[in-house]
Order: C-alpha cells, then structure tokens, then sequence
C-alpha cells in the first residue's frame, strides 16, 4: 500500500488499522489527554476556550506577555508553533484514537474541523487555533505525508477586517442609503 492510500484509508474513511507501535498516549486516552490538557491551561494559559468567538481578554493577555498588540497575538498559534506536530504518523495516532472511542464520528472530519495536532511540549492534543503562552516561533512540525490542514496565524481575518474598514469609511463618505450599508456593515463586522 503506497502513502496516498495509507493516507486515505486513516483519513477519509476512518478504517484505521495499521498502525506504528508507538503512539504518544494522549493520543488515543482521552483522559491522559485532558489532564495534561487541563495542566496546559492552569499553567501556561492554553485557550482560547471557543476561537470561534471574539476574546478579547484572553488575547489581551497573550498581547502583554510580549509587550505587543492583540492583532501581533493572534498570529501565534499552536498551528504554527514548533511544538504542533502535525506529521503523518502522529495525524494516524490521532485518528486511532479517536476511531477507538467512536466508530460513528468520522476521525478525518474530526481532525480537520479542529485543525488537530499534538503538543510535543505538554502532550496532547491541540487545536490549530488556540495558542498557549509557551508558543514557539517556527512551527508546525510536519512531513511529505502530512494532510493539507490551513496553519491559521489569524492574518485572513485581520485582512478582512481592514478591507471591511476600509469600505465602511467608503460607505460613510456617500449618499444616506450608503450611511445606512455603512451601519450595517459595521453592526454585522462586530459579530464576527
Ligand atoms: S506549546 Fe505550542 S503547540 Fe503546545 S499548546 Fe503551546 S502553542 Fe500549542
């Protein structure tokens, strides 16, 4: 079996049953994974809870550690951090793991909607989004046989959220019917 079906048979349809003998043990106990996990947070203030969601405390936090901006933070995540192993047979681990627990839950699906790595530093697994104040320049750590997962350094969003500034103001600067876009805009960009 070549590494592109390996890579399909552990990614894409959750039959994973080769395997390599040693997988960290966070990878497939979930309760190794949520202690150190939980040691993470307490100690090196691993978040945020929901990247979803607008923090602005938490990223505040993160700022003043470096003596930086919130916009500068949110560019230092664990998927890009050089202790964020995302390599195949670590991504193969995970997937394990995840199938052993629940034969239902899709691990390819599971993996890239958390954007799922490990923490070679505290091991466990982590979420590409969220960030830990041990954060080192560098990262991920991945092979020629890792899956194509975004790194998000949080550059997309700021982008966006100029270029929406910058039509807002454009907005602003024309008719009343434009004033009222302009408003909406702005009332839709401070849910984002
Ligand atoms: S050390 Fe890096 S990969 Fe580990 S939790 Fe912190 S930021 Fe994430």
């Amino acid at each position: 079996m070549n590494h592109q079906e390996r890579k399909a048979e552990a990614m894409l349809n959750g039959r994973v049953t080769s395997m390599t003998k040693s997988c960290p043990l966070a990878t497939t106990d979930v309760h190794e994974n949520i202690k150190n996990r939980n040691w993470t947070i307490d100690e090196f203030g691993y978040g945020p809870m929901n990247p979803g969601v607008e923090d602005k405390e938490f990223w505040q936090a993160k700022a003043d550690i470096f003596n930086t901006s919130v916009e500068i933070a949110k560019t230092a995540r664990c998927g890009n951090c050089a202790a964020f192993d995302q390599t195949w047979k670590i991504m193969c681990c995970i997937g394990k793991g995840i199938n052993e627990r629940d034969t239902v839950a899709d691990p390819a699906q599971v993996i890239m909607n958390g954007n799922l790595g490990y923490c070679q530093l505290f091991k466990f697994k982590c979420a590409g989004d969220r960030t830990c104040d041990a954060w080192v320049h560098g990262g991920p750590i991945r092979d020629e046989n890792s899956p194509d997962l975004p790194v998000d350094t949080g550059e997309d969003a700021d982008e966006m959220s100029n270029e929406m500034d910058s039509v807002i103001d454009e907005l602003h600067g024309a008719s009343s019917k434009h004033k009222k876009q302009a408003e909406r805009l702005t009332r839709l960009k401070g849910m984002m």
